[in-house]
């Protein structure tokens, strides 16, 4: 998996910046840092990351006899590496 560029320039977008307008409240969306494109978030792309980070709290009804603290730590994992891995999986459009 590959950052996503520019739909305009190609010019690719910056970790920082794709994660940013992720979890930004407000607008789903940035300019590109070269030519000023605005981009936004397709939008089934926020559910996807939802269900993602959604799926593995229902597991927790299967790994109730394993230690809780074991569960609580492979959830945190889990979590962090999405959120780590979010800027390679969404996709932007030009407005
Ligand atoms: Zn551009």
């Amino acid at each position: 998996m590959k950052l996503q560029g520019c739909k305009n320039c190609e010019t690719k977008f910056s970790y920082k910046a794709i994660q940013r307008a992720f979890f930004s409240k407000t607008e789903k969306r940035f300019k590109c840092e070269n030519c000023g494109t605005e981009h936004k978030l397709k939008r089934d792309y926020h559910r996807i990351i939802s269900i993602i980070v959604v799926l593995p709290m229902f597991l927790h009804w299967f790994l109730i006899s394993l230690d809780r603290l074991l569960v609580l730590s492979i959830t945190i994992a889990y979590v962090i590496a999405i959120i780590l891995l979010i800027p390679n999986i969404v996709k932007y459009d030009k407005i």
